[in-house]
């Protein structure tokens, strides 16, 4: 089976997999012919496409992939299906109220899937079980519980772990690895062994001299400054053409990229462990692709791109620190939802929430909580409540994150008394649902529902991101035309899929004409028309009424397309606030005895604008540290 994983383009995404405390459940005797097998069913929106891994007898994995469903709605569905049917495994199961289409695509797509998988009818039409028994109270006791098992989670876990501590790591889903599974796949780290062996431009030299020139807000910014300058003027000395780079750019630019909203004593860590973190995963056995490239927004040529030995996505960014966790014989518990941090004296001792079957649980800890619990992206309340920035975040805007990004560490943290920052910087991106209409920026434009351009193309991605939420229904159609549109014809999606079968479906329009374009997208021809002259007068010169500055060739050449895109929440850089080891500091800045945090739940590293590929570098290096802090039960 041909997969393409290079964009995380999807709009909601899960990836299910069973851990945990629980026993094995009951369900048909499949046979499977292990792999992965995608399928589509129709929801409420349009397609649902599923991704599902089975191995020779069980449905151990569920992805779930759909752009069109509405957001907040739909959500407890996609939450809920793949859970129950890797529990029960059977696809005989309930749909949820409020949310029957969506279920119903749900549970189609994973049918499909499971049928060119190998399953019969039969099977698919038997009532599974479930397994667990519902009890009073589970009360658990360990030195370390850490809430959420993802990226930062299981970093943390393992390297608590392996500094003598007993460990729990609770994630409220069926399966584990969060939203770090469903991230694009590229983590950024200074690395000058492997950057060496590329060449560097005069106008990338240029971009740091303007980085130098800058005035410091900070003595770290300064001190970051002259790091820099010595081994610029000794790169100058040496005549030296090779790609420079240092833990002291990879700090100031994503410092500057951030809009200095960030603490320039977290960034300091992140700059100068980032390598670190790498490595360390490579001794866990991922795998890395020889080149360094720039991940989309990361303004250097740093990310480090995984060989995907672990799987797609980001899978390689946290299965790694699982396997050898649980091989060690680190507890997990999914379908453990935390609502609470149970606090005594003022420090932290421990959890409670409730568990899928609805038992109460208490997990007391004589060592420290860590809430690793990721970002709020999916929280349609929690974007309204803090969004400064954007004209809306309501319901109408989708995420790429998958439903679980719901900000509950944020919520239990702050009734502990934590103080948060950075809470309004929401980054957004723009995206297409199938990602599959990708033509160069420099011969493409953006339109509205009526067919009006409102926005220079080539602008940053938060301004287009922003414009996009102003225009009717918050969508914009992407028109390119025949000087790209061969390539697009005979190119697959991000998903392997061949474009030309997206044809048609509502996200995707060719026509031979302008008007006849303008017609199938629903625009106004004549609106529609002057949008493309208005450009085609700016390539040829003209003043572009947009301030548009970058082009190629006129939109002339039939055929013309048109490809549905929207703006979509993507990373939350705010959260709780935390010092150098991780803990989690109160609103007077003092650390919390016995709570710790790290992860996209956390605030203070990426400032006001996260550089593409530094999630990853984050999540792994403070759960390293929120790990080795709560071991050491500072
Ligand atoms: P990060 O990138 O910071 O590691 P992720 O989104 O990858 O964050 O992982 C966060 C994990 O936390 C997810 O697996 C999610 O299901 C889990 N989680 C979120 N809220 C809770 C909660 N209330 N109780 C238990 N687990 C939770």
């Amino acid at each position: 089976m041909k997969r393409l994983f290079l964009l995380p383009l999807c709009i909601l995404l899960a990836l299910s997999l069973l851990a945990g405390c629980s026993s094995s459940p009951s369900g048909p005797a499949y046979r499977f012919e292990p792999g992965i097998y995608s399928g589509e069913g129709q929801g409420y929106g349009g397609t649902i496409i599923m991704e599902v891994e089975v191995n020779e007898s069980r449905i151990i994995g569920i992805l779930i992939e759909s752009n069109r469903e509405t957001a907040g709605i739909s959500d407890p569905a996609f939450e809920r299906i793949p859970r129950m049917i890797i529990e029960t495994q059977s696809v005989a199961v309930d749909t949820v109220a409020g949310a029957t289409l969506t279920s119903r695509g749900i549970i189609n797509a994973v049918k499909t899937a499971l049928l060119s998988a190998g399953a019969t009818e039969k099977q698919l039409a038997a009532v599974g079980r479930r397994s667990g028994k519902k009890s009073a109270q589970i009360r658990l006791e360990t030195e370390v519980v850490i809430i959420g098992g993802g990226g930062a989670g299981y970093s943390a876990a393992l390297t608590a772990l392996e500094a003598g501590s007993d460990v729990i790591v609770i994630d409220k889903l069926a399966m584990i690895g969060g939203n770090t599974r469903a991230a694009g796949s590229a983590v950024n780290a200074a690395d000058p062994a492997l950057q060496r062996l590329k060449q560097m431009s005069p106008s990338e030299l240029a971009r740091i001299e303007e980085l130098l020139a800058l005035s410091p807000r900070d003595e770290y910014m300064r001190r970051w400054q002259e790091n820099i300058k010595t081994d610029i003027d000794a790169y100058k000395a040496q005549r030296a053409t090779y790609l420079y780079d240092s833990p002291s750019l990879h700090k100031l630019q994503t410092y500057y990229g951030g809009d200095y909203v960030a603490k320039p004593e977290l960034l300091e860590i992140f700059g100068d462990s980032a390598l670190d973190s790498i490595n360390w995963l490579t001794t866990l056995g991922a795998g890395w692709t020889d080149d360094i490239s720039a991940a989309v927004g990361a303004t250097w040529p740093r990310s480090h791109m995984p060989n995907f030995n672990f799987g797609p996505r980001g899978s390689n960014f946290v299965l790694p620190q699982e396997k050898k966790y649980t091989e060690l014989g680190g507890k997990t518990c999914t379908e453990y939802k935390a609502d609470k941090i149970l606090m005594e004296g003022g420090r932290a001792v421990g959890v409670s929430g409730i568990t899928a079957n609805g038992t109460p649980f208490t997990i007391r800890t004589s060592k420290g909580v860590i809430i690793a619990t990721g970002g709020f992206g999916a929280n349609v309340q929690m974007r309204q409540k803090y969004n400064k920035h954007w004209a809306t975040l309501d319901a109408n805007v989708p995420t790429s994150n998958i439903a679980t990004a719901t900000g509950d560490g944020i919520v239990m943290g702050e009734a502990a008394g934590a103080n948060l920052i950075g809470m309004e910087w929401i980054q957004l991106v723009t995206g297409s649902p199938k990602g599959g209409f990708t033509a160069s920026i420099y011969n493409s434009i953006y339109v509205n529902k009526d067919g009006d351009r409102f926005i220079r193309e080539d602008g940053r991605r938060d301004e287009l991101s922003g414009a996009v939420l102003k225009q009717p229904n918050s969508f914009f159609w992407f028109v390119s035309d025949g000087h790209t549109i061969d390539d697009i014809m005979h190119g697959v999606d991000y998903k392997g899929n061949v474009i030309r079968d997206n044809v048609d479906n509502k996200e995707l329009f060719i026509a031979d004409t302008i008007e006849e374009l303008a017609i199938k997208i629903g625009a106004d021809p004549a609106k529609f028309r002057k949008a493309v002259a208005d450009f085609n007068a700016a390539v040829g010169g003209a003043p572009d009424p947009l301030g548009r500055q970058l082009f190629e060739f006129r939109l002339d050449k039939p055929p013309f397309a048109a490809g549905y895109g929207f703006a979509q929440v993507h990373h939350t850089m705010g959260g709780l606030d935390i010092n150098e080891s991780c803990q989690v500091l109160n609103k007077s800045g003092n650390p919390i005895p016995g709570l710790y945090a790290a992860g996209e739940v956390t605030g203070g590293i990426h400032g006001g604008n996260r550089l593409g590929g530094n999630a990853i570098a984050d999540i792994l290096t403070f759960g390293r540290i929120a790990g080795k802090s709560a071991a050491e039960g500072k």
